[in-house]
């Protein structure tokens, strides 16, 4: 069966919660394609007030981030079940902002991907190269290293459900894209990896987005590869550009 799409937007951190309104008002009737699942992931504090706003959309709504613990004493932090009770079912993990500013590690970011799924949130787990690795030919090796060890212990049944974002750091935010048969070739590979690790099935109904700096003028030609099924799209998911995206040409 064919995979369905799945293009996120991830906000990072902008839009207020009234900007936020404002954007899923301004968004509404591009994102409407009934054919692709389209989600918007949010700052935490924007999420009420968007799944309040996507309401009686095909819109569902992402956190960019949670904690590995249940509750207590972890000041600042969003746990799993917040971000569940207020009504978001996606969680991005693993983003290279997140890797480099804050430090997650692969060891830590295993276990927000356990936690998600016990929390029934589907992860968007994150994994990318730097330019440095890329120019050393080490692109394939690092990215397969990331999802071995991000999915220590994962079901096939959860890894068969989840997203995977392939996200080449020097592209993010850079607008200097992948070349199509770049992002097609570490797509495949982490297909390739998913059925090392589980077995084909699985491979096959995993969904794998390509990330950076994806837009209305190159959005087609990606989405086009068989083993892209989809985008995590930063600074166009905040435009009228992301319904072009939602509705890229086949
Ligand atoms: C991202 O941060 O996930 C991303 C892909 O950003 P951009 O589209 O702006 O490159």
């Amino acid at each position: 069966m064919a995979r369905r799409k799945i293009i996120a937007g991830n906000w990072k951190m902008n839009m207020t919660p009234s900007e936020a309104k404002a954007l899923v008002e301004t968004l509404k009737d591009l994102v409407n394609n009934p054919e692709v699942d389209v989600v918007y992931c949010v700052p935490a504090i924007d999420i009420v007030p968007v799944v309040e706003a996507v309401k009686g959309t095909n819109v569902e709504v992402g956190a960019e981030n949670m904690y590995i613990e249940e509750k207590g004493a972890y000041t600042g932090e969003i746990a799993p079940a917040m971000i569940v009770d207020a009504g978001a079912k996606y969680v991005i993990i693993g983003h290279s902002e997140r890797r480099e500013y804050f430090n997650e590690t692969d060891e830590f970011l295993n276990k927000k991907v356990l936690k998600a799924f016990e929390h029934g949130l589907t992860p968007i787990l994150c994994c990318g190269e730097s330019l440095e690795q890329r120019e050393a030919g080490v692109t394939l090796d690092w990215i397969r290293l990331q999802i071995k060890s991000d999915l220590q212990n994962v079901t096939a049944e959860q890894a068969a459900s989840m997203v995977i974002a392939y996200e080449p750091i020097w592209a993010i935010g850079t607008g200097k894209t992948a070349t199509t048969e770049q992002a097609q070739e570490v797509c495949k590979a982490i297909r390739e990896t998913i059925a090392e690790i589980y077995d084909e099935a699985t491979a096959e109904s995993i969904r794998i987005q390509y990330g950076g700096s994806m837009n209305a003028k190159n959005c087609d030609e990606l989405l086009a590869q068989p083993d892209i099924d989809g985008g995590l799209i930063g600074g166009a998911s905040l435009k009228p550009d992301f319904g072009r995206i939602v509705n890229y040409q086949k």
